[in-house]
């Protein structure tokens, strides 16, 4: 059976993290700094090196091709990104672009050609770190942004896209939209602890959580400390701090939901002022659709009673939602028969994180491969993956990438 080169995929992920290395041992590669850009010329380098054609699109996205027999069937493709957190490590994303060259690399040692072509990507700016929102390479291909609105994000400078592109050689021409494709595959690093805790080699990722996002504000009356009693209090941030301890407590009651109040704000911050109005932030998860919005409706009826309770006013903005993302079946069922063939440990495992196979699975059939990370840690300098595990995964992207090739 074909096996990828575990040596050489490890030395790759080393090379690139020399790239924006940090001292302890991470990497900080902003999207389409000249970091980024030397990232992408050492993969587009690599990917000339064993005779593949690239090409860049309008969003800087690189599509690296190793033809097919038959050259009018839809390409399988894998990728992920090299972009980075401002402190991150050295797998997330890079080890799903790296592991879809060394697959290429894998059949071009072999002289092994499929029938349909293959790909390796690399999506521009996945992280959103240095241009909000995150997935936006992807997300303009899979059409769920607008070229213009992908073009015109900013960094903190006011540094658009399309410039940044354009000043590091990477805007192409090729049209950065929905074309025919037969399967995407994206491997990553799962960034959270199940696996490891479960001591599973490889993860058989079956679909994405949902997400609401929510902006929270509450008006009440700001008045002296010392001389309203209490029942005559219209107090922002106890109502706030009663819906919080309530959602959290209905939440816990909810098998895999996930809730967390990340940012809270008063307007005044004063010790002897009864807060008269506070804003805060809900980012609420869920695997089923249905739960998420289940738990939807529970906030909205612990707000209305709390803030009858507390004479307050409520607003509750409902900023972001992203859906539940369900992966192909066949694309599930391929990366399942890999790990089996292959005898690796797995488990079936739904990503917590967004991703680019997110964005592509609204429009292509997609598959994704998550192995064990250390302690669960990543978006951190001290992120680690296993060399075994490493390989591991890129040999079951190997072999569904095969299943799906023909
Ligand atoms: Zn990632």
């Amino acid at each position: 059976m074909m096996e990828i080169n575990g040596n050489r995929l490890w030395e790759s992920l080393m090379e690139m993290a020399e790239i924006g290395a940090t001292e302890k041992g991470g990497c900080r590669r902003l999207a389409l700094t000249d970091l980024d850009r030397q990232g992408r010329d050492l993969f587009v380098s690599w990917c000339r090196e064993i005779g593949c054609g690239v090409e860049i699109d309008e969003m800087g996205n690189i599509f690296a091709r190793k033809e097919g027999r038959n050259p009018d069937l839809p390409p399988v493709q894998a990728g992920s990104h090299l972009d980075t957190q401002p402190s991150g490590g050295k797998f997330d994303g890079v080890y799903g672009v790296l592991g879809a060259l060394e697959v290429l690399r894998t059949l071009n040692d072999h002289d092994h050609v499929t029938e349909a072509p293959m790909e390796a990507i690399c999506w521009t700016n996945e992280e959103g770190a240095r241009f909000p929102p995150a997935m936006i390479g992807s997300g303009v291909w899979a059409g769920i942004f607008d070229l213009d609105y992908g073009h015109s994000r900013v960094d903190p400078e006011g540094k658009t896209i399309r410039d940044e592109l354009e000043r590091i050689g990477y805007l192409g021409t090729r049209s950065c939209s929905l074309s025919p494709v037969k399967a995407y595959y994206e491997l990553h690093i799962e960034q959270g602890p199940v696996l490891e805790a479960q001591t599973k080699s490889v993860g058989i990722v079956t679909g994405g959580q949902g997400c609401n996002w929510y902006h929270m504000r509450l008006h009440g009356m700001d008045s002296h400390a010392g001389t309203t009693p209490m029942p005559y209090r219209r107090d922002a941030l106890q109502g706030a701090a009663r819906i919080i301890a309530r959602l959290r407590e209905a939440v816990l009651q909810q098998e895999n939901a996930l809730v967390t109040v990340g940012t809270i704000e008063l307007q005044h911050n004063s010790i002897n002022t009864i807060p008269g109005e506070v804003f805060f932030t809900i980012d609420m998860r869920h695997p089923d659709p249905q739960v998420l919005s289940g738990l939807d409706q529970k906030l909205r009826d612990l707000v209305d009673e709390i803030c009858r309770e507390e004479k307050l006013d409520p607003e509750i903005d409902l900023i972001w939602e992203a859906p539940t993302v369900n992966f192909d079946p066949e694309c599930v069922g391929s990366v399942r028969n890999a790990a089996e063939k292959l005898g690796f440990s797995n488990m079936e495992i739904v990503s917590g994180a967004g991703h680019d196979a997110c964005q592509m699975s609204h429009v292509v059939p997609t598959g994704m491969i998550f192995i064990p990370c250390k302690d669960g840690i990543s978006h951190n300098e001290i992120e680690s993956a296993e060399p075994e595990h490493i390989s591991a995964g890129a040999n079951v992207l190997l072999h569904a990438m095969l299943q799906s090739a023909g």
